[in-house]
């Protein structure tokens, strides 16, 4: 799986987590803990309601990817709006 970081391609198997407005925090304050779904280890804090999470990389001019550090998994965070 190829992800573009700044205009350059690196091969990285990514799992894509789509992240969009949370409706109930309109104002995005809330910082969430997102748990890695393979070994539920706390990855990332993250705003806004998660629309979807796939395997796979969604194209991104700025992606955000952490690694989880239990099992390696990386995910790729992609606001939309
Ligand atoms: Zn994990």
């Amino acid at each position: 799986m190829i992800v573009y970081i700044s205009g350059v391609a690196h091969n990285e198997e990514v799992i894509s987590v789509t992240l969009w407005k949370d409706i109930s925090d309109p104002k995005g304050m809330k910082l969430k803990m997102f748990f890695c779904p393979n070994c539920k280890f706390g990855v990332i804090q993250y705003k806004g309601a998660i629309a979807s999470i796939m395997p796979g990389a969604i194209p991104h001019d700025l992606p955000l990817i952490a690694r989880c550090a239990s099992c390696k998994t990386k995910y790729l965070f992609v606001t939309i709006l």
